[in-house]
């Protein structure tokens, strides 16, 4: 049983209430950005709802841990169709979508998981992790022809995806975004 609730502080946001027997959960939802990662997705979707752990959003939505796999991009096994569809009925947005944050089949094989790639330039646009950036084949971005970095130029420390770096603009270090794009080599 679900329940629709209009939000208050924001239109395009609305609260579903999800009755369980025992228990019920709320999600304020989010809609996915431009090309975004499902990691980058997630991540979001637990700042907004002030959840501090990938499991206990796994666990609230019954998904045991596999919300977390796909917010460290582990996706092996590959998402199930019943998997998107649980999560889809929280967040609010469409299977569809939500499948399009995954690597498509041809990127899977050589996806980069562990080092986390950004274009500074696109950053300072719109701060979030573009699924792209994940792909073997991509090493720059084509928009700002820029080649990608792998680490803060400041403090050498990888990106992460759970990271202030997203809200602030700003490597932990002190160095920001605009700075970083200096480091960026022309591609
Ligand atoms: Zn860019
Ligand atoms: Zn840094």
């Amino acid at each position: 049983m679900s329940e629709i609730i209009p939000g208050e502080s924001d239109l395009t946001d609305y609260q579903q209430t999800i009755e369980d027997s025992s228990e019920s959960i709320s999600l304020w939802q989010a809609s996915l950005f431009e090309n975004e990662s499902i990691a980058s997705y997630l991540y979001r979707l637990r700042l907004q709802n002030a959840i501090s752990a990938p499991s206990s959003l796994s666990q609230a939505l019954e998904l045991g841990v596999v919300l977390n796999r796909w917010e460290k991009f582990r996706f092996n096994p590959f998402p199930t169709e019943t998997e998107l569809q649980i999560l889809s009925q929280f967040c609010g947005e469409s299977i569809d979508k939500l499948a399009e944050a995954f690597p498509p089949e041809s990127e899977r094989k050589k996806f980069m998981a562990r080092t986390i790639r950004l274009c500074a330039a696109c950053c300072v646009q719109a701060c979030y992790h573009r699924l792209k950036w994940q792909f073997d084949s991509v090493s720059g971005c084509e928009h700002h022809k820029l080649r990608l970095l792998s680490k803060c130029p400041g403090c050498e420390e990888k990106f992460a995806i759970a990271s202030s770096l997203w809200t602030d603009k700003s490597c932990k270090c002190g160095m920001r975004l605009t700075k970083m794009i200096k480091h960026q080599q022309r591609y």
